[in-house]
């Protein structure tokens, strides 16, 4: 079919046309159609069968404009190609993680899903100060085995490159060099300033030369490394979850980047809410100091998680002969490696989570948590804490010995 942009109405005869959901749903004259894409970008539907609340499925539309401000802002609907083949990929390495895929129609810029029936959006269950106990775990495993197994050291090296031109996606990188990496630094105008925000908190980031040689660094990094196949937009708001359950969803912005800046993107959502919650839960009656403590932790499980499975992940490979070192180097030289790129990976990590931080106060998108706080005043406060946090992390992001060290200096400045 040719694209055009589908509506519910026309959702279900289109969804009759497509093989794989002949045996999804029985009967095409009683689906019902919730239209749901609270994101910024595309269309997303929720299509039920009529007393089968089994048989049920999401529909993603992406639409050749960004959705959230309309067709003045063209952008590929080609992205649909990418995130199907982002979540065929991921979803081979993770298959507990990521939403399966039922049908895709590349004409028409859409994919079929697993619809996640019991999950959130982990950010709405984050504001609401829930705990999510296998969350770290969970989130740990997605970024070692997705990072791991699309890198040189587990591919071949022709198989890698084949892998990184096939993956390119220079709209949506466009996006990120944009947005996280050049406009905020810049009083660029799409930028949207807070409102209680003091002028001399967005100069300490727009005349401050060492942390804009640092950005600079870390623009850099984000547009020439290949290390590993990125999700390319891993906030907590492409996270749906429940207590027993973990989902990763909208990987349109996957290309090859460097590894950090997956990892760093979640972290910097988990200190966002950080600084967040001081006066969320005062405000629900609470005192903050539990529900931050489990922030901080699960930013510490997180990083550690991700390197010890990524590393055993390595291990494993090396031993099986397929790895980067393989058996020609003695087990000695290969742990210093190991060491040397676990460091790397960790100040990348920082570099990016504090991009990231600082875009979601100053730059075009925010984060709910933050500017969700009606109170103008408690906004300001945990807009300033965050900036504090991000520059210090970006500044030192070479000097830090551990995680630990990260999130004691998150304590003494959120
Ligand atoms: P966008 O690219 O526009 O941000 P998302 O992929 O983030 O789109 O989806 C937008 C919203 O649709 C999500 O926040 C979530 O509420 C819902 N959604 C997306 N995928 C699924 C799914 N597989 N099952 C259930 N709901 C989903
Ligand atoms: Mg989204
Ligand atoms: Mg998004
Ligand atoms: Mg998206």
């Amino acid at each position: 079919m040719p694209f055009q942009v589908l509506t519910a109405a026309a959702l279900p005869a289109y969804l009759a046309t497509l093989p794989p959901m002949q045996e999804r749903f029985t009967d095409f004259e009683a689906l019902d159609v919730a239209e749901v894409g609270d994101g910024n970008v595309n269309f997303v539907f929720l299509v039920t069968q009529r007393g089968a609340p089994e048989r049920t499925v999401c529909v993603k539309q992406a639409v050749p404009y960004l959705r959230c401000v309309g067709e003045s802002w063209p952008l590929t609907r080609h992205r649909m190609d990418v995130e199907v083949r982002a979540l065929r990929e991921f979803g081979a390495l993770c298959p507990q993680h990521v939403p399966a895929v039922y049908a895709a129609d590349s004409e028409m810029s859409l994919v079929v899903m697993q619809r996640l029936c019991n999950h959130r959006i982990l950010r709405l269950g984050l504001i609401d100060g829930l705990v999510y106990p296998r969350m770290s775990d969970h989130i740990s495993t997605y970024l070692a085995r997705t990072l791991f197994f699309t890198s040189d050291l587990y591919l071949a090296p022709d198989a890698k490159k084949a892998a990184v031109a096939g993956a390119s996606n220079p709209e949506l990188c466009r996006i990120t060099e944009d947005l996280v990496f050049t406009h905020p630094y810049d009083d660029s105008p799409t930028n949207a300033y807070p409102p209680g925000l003091p002028p001399r908190a967005i100069e300490r980031l727009q005349r401050n030369p060492p942390l804009r040689a640092a950005v600079g660094e870390m623009k850099y990094a984000f547009m020439t490394a290949t290390e590993a196949r990125l999700h390319g937009d891993l906030h907590t708001g492409s996270v749906m979850a429940n207590a027993e359950e973990t989902f990763v969803i909208d990987p349109e912005f996957s290309f090859y980047g460097p590894m950090g800046f997956d990892v760093g993107a979640f972290i910097a959502n988990l200190f966002l809410a950080y600084v967040a919650q001081e006066h969320r839960q005062r405000d629900a009656g609470r005192d903050p100091a539990p529900y931050r403590e489990w922030l901080l932790q699960s930013a510490v499980e997180t990083w550690e998680g991700f390197e010890r499975k990524f590393l055993a992940l390595w291990r494993e490979h090396e031993a099986d002969g397929t790895g980067f070192i393989g058996r020609d180097l003695d087990g000695e030289s290969a742990e210093v490696f190991r060491a040397a790129f676990m460091r790397h990976v960790f100040a990348d990590t920082l570099g990016f989570a504090a991009c990231k931080m600082m875009r979601r106060i100053v730059g075009l998108a925010k984060v709910a948590d933050i500017a969700g706080i009606t109170d103008v005043a408690a906004r300001t406060l945990a807009e300033v804490r965050a900036l504090r946090i991000a520059e210090h992390l970006i500044l030192s992001r070479h000097a830090f010995g551990s995680i630990g060290a990260v999130v004691a200096a998150v304590e003494r400045l959120g």
